[in-house]
């Protein structure tokens, strides 16, 4: 039963909040006028829309008219990113990011590749953090925008953004930031940390999945995506998503509410580190991957010496529990994550990588399962490898 499932996989999705779900109900049934209609119903529905933006700006200290809703993460940072290209194709055609981006970003940057654009990928240290010397010495007179992500998906590193925001503000280059890791799990200020665009997107914090929206600072001018109607500032045309919008506003108001609790941000950080140490001491030949420290509280990303990490995740799920190798678009695909490789991993390694992510929901009792269970599957799978009985 679904109930029974320990679900550590928290950085691919998260359960939806049931107080989500209540808000959103309503906007599913009742309320199903078009927003853009001028009646009572429809006006009355545009302004719990507005009410959402609020929130939203709210959590990452920005203003109201500054965020743009879009259908999640991807299309956020694709609308950040092209966006900004396009509108200052004439000033220059330099981008600059980082090699261990999420494919939402990465891809983009090699589209516009393809059309002409020139991108600098910053290489990152063992722990994942990016050389903010080197993002400096890369800024040209033609450079036009930095996009570097706020938390690593896989291995939960926190970048430096406000250092990095910091010099591009000084610089004149615009920063974005991809903060799909980051939001609802620590505190964002747009304004504190010169940040000029911030992806966010719902299902990582207990939202609706194709639910997000982009923060641009005001007076910054982005081409659009899409072209239509004039919804969203003309920015993000087609009638809105009505019912995801409301329950991106109810999981930004609910973040918010819990970044104050102490209580359970602390008892997130004791689980995650409970099952690091648990790991540690009985699997031997294990690496923690990600920064010691500057780490997302609910990421715990492991290579264990020998074994395929897919191996490992089918016998997890064979007891009932739900963890990644990585990205979940890498899953089935031969190739180590590129964020491992990134951190000068070799691909043997790379490739017995297991992630494990928490979340509010998660509990003791499922640590200590996982600690239970593991060390058996690894054992049985290491005496079947002809690497482990060589490299004992
Ligand atoms: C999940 C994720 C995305 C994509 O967000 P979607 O809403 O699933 O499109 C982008 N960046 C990071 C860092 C992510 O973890």
């Amino acid at each position: 039963m679904i109930e029974d499932v320990i679900y550590l996989d928290n950085n691919a999705t998260t359960k939806i909040a049931p107080e989500v779900v209540e808000e959103m109900l309503l906007f599913l049934k009742e309320n199903y006028a078009n927003p853009s209609s001028i009646y009572y119903l429809a006006q009355n529905i545009k302004k719990h829309i507005e009410t959402a933006r609020e929130k939203a700006a709210r959590l990452l200290n920005a203003e109201p008219s500054e965020i743009i809703f879009t259908s999640g993460g991807t299309e956020a940072d694709n609308m950040a990113i092209k966006g900004i290209a396009f509108a200052n194709e004439k000033k220059g055609k330099h981008i600059i990011t980082s090699s261990i981006e999420h494919h939402a970003v990465i891809n983009t940057c090699k589209y516009l590749e393809k059309h002409g654009f020139e991108i600098t990928y910053i290489p990152v240290d063992k722990y994942g953090i990016v050389d903010v010397d080197l993002i400096k010495k890369s800024i040209k007179n033609d450079t036009i925008l930095i996009s570097i992500m706020y938390v690593n998906n896989e291995i939960g590193t926190i970048e430096p953004v406000a250092e990095i925001g910091k010099i591009a503000r000084e610089k004149g280059v615009y920063f974005h930031t991809d903060a799909v890791q980051a939001a609802g799990k620590i505190k964002i200020d747009v304004k504190e940390q010169n940040i000029d665009l911030l992806s966010i997107s719902g299902h990582k914090f207990h939202g609706p999945k194709g639910a997000g929206a982009l923060y641009i600072r005001k007076g910054i001018k982005i081409d659009a995506l899409l072209h239509g109607g004039h919804q969203e500032n003309n920015l993000r045309a087609g009638t809105e998503n009505v019912a995801g919008i409301i329950g991106l506003g109810k999981a930004c108001e609910i973040a918010d509410e819990d970044l104050k609790n102490i209580k359970m941000k602390s008892e997130i950080k004791r689980l995650r580190d409970k099952l690091e140490k648990g790991i540690l001491e009985k699997i031997p030949k294990i690496i923690v991957n990600g920064h010691p420290e500057k780490r997302i509280d609910n990421t715990l990303n492991i290579c264990i010496k020998y074994i395929e990490g897919e191996s490992i995740l089918i016998n997890l799920d064979l007891e009932g529990i739900c963890a990644s190798s990585g990205s979940a678009c890498t899953s089935g695909s031969l190739e180590p994550s590129h964020v491992l490789l990134a951190l000068g991993l070799p691909h043997e390694i790379a490739h017995g990588s297991l992630r494990f992510s928490l979340s509010k929901y998660t509990k003791e009792k499922e640590i200590d399962k996982v600690l239970e269970i593991l060390p058996v599957i690894v054992q049985k799978l290491r005496n079947l490898s002809p690497f482990w009985k060589k490299g004992k």
